[in-house]
């Protein structure tokens, strides 16, 4: 019960990574306020968490929307913890022949989206004597071939910003660290496809299982184990712990298993 008597914001909670955390904080007895633009999936695990889990519709490429989701989670007695998570798989295109349209929603879904959050969170805490924020990065920060260069740039962006807001906010007694996860089973890789139901689970768990065999720990890796991560670095175990990241991979950073 690390987060008993606190409350937590959690963008892209209707999903994937963000769903599994909202869920390990509140049974870690935090009130979580969960913000996405997924309605039915936010509004249904609200419902289904017996009062613990609060949703409101936030879209993370407009400010107010991020603004008010904290307000939100603030009015109801302070925001202890912020998990700026919410994302996609944004443009695909290449260097050579991305539009600037493109580049901006990129970094506006992943990078800006973090920036606000901290933006409007670190005034809220510093009030409060300070707060956690655990911003998710990828593997794709640091691994050129993990996913395309938009995404990718965004990714590190959100690293350093990690580190910078750190050193920044340490005076006011808020901690800034990020997750880096690898490849983990969830509806990203498929969301754009169109697909649903059986056919999308297949899907993602084809992506996933192709994924286990580049990596040393041969399994898919999965939403909870990111929560696992998110739930240290948010929580005071540690408290001396901010501007780094942990890389939850399976070992793919490292390189293939080896077999001698
Ligand atoms: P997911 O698709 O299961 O969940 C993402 C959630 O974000 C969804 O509920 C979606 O509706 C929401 N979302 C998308 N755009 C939004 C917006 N504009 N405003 C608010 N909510 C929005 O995917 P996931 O894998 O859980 O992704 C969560 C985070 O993890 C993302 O930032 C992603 O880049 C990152 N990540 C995922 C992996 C992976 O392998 N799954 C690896 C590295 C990083």
């Amino acid at each position: 019960m690390r987060f008993s008597g606190k409350r937590a914001v959690v963008t892209g909670g209707a999903s994937g990574i963000g769903r599994a955390t909202a869920l390990r904080l509140a049974d870690e007895g935090a009130e979580v306020w969960i913000g996405d633009i997924d309605e039915t999936g936010g509004r249904e695990l609200a419902a289904d968490s017996g009062g613990r889990i609060r949703f409101q519709r936030c879209d993370v490429m407009r400010a107010s929307d991020i603004e008010s989701l904290i307000a939100a989670a603030d009015d109801a007695g302070g925001v202890d913890v912020l998990f700026n998570n919410a994302g996609a798989g944004g443009s695909r295109a290449r260097i050579d022949e991305i539009e600037p349209d493109e580049w901006d929603r990129t970094q506006s879904l992943l990078l800006r989206s973090v920036a606000l959050g901290i933006r409007y969170a670190a005034p809220l805490m510093t009030k409060r004597g300070g707060g956690a924020i655990v911003n998710t990065a990828s593997i794709a920060a640091f691994q050129s071939g993990a996913a395309p260069i938009a995404y990718s740039a965004a990714k590190a962006g959100v690293l350093h910003l990690t580190h910078v807001a750190a050193a920044e906010l340490a005076q006011h007694g808020i901690r800034v660290n990020a997750v880096c996860p690898g490849f983990i089973a969830t509806n990203i890789f498929t969301s754009s496809l169109g697909i649903e139901g059986e056919a999308r689970d297949a899907a993602n768990a084809g992506i996933a299982k192709m994924a286990a065999g580049a990596q040393p720990i041969q399994r898919t890796g999965t939403s909870d184990d990111i929560a696992a991560a998110v739930a240290y670095l948010a929580s005071d175990d540690a408290g001396f712990v901010t501007g780094t990241h942990i890389l939850v991979d399976g070992g793919m950073l490292i390189g293939p298993r080896h077999s001698w």
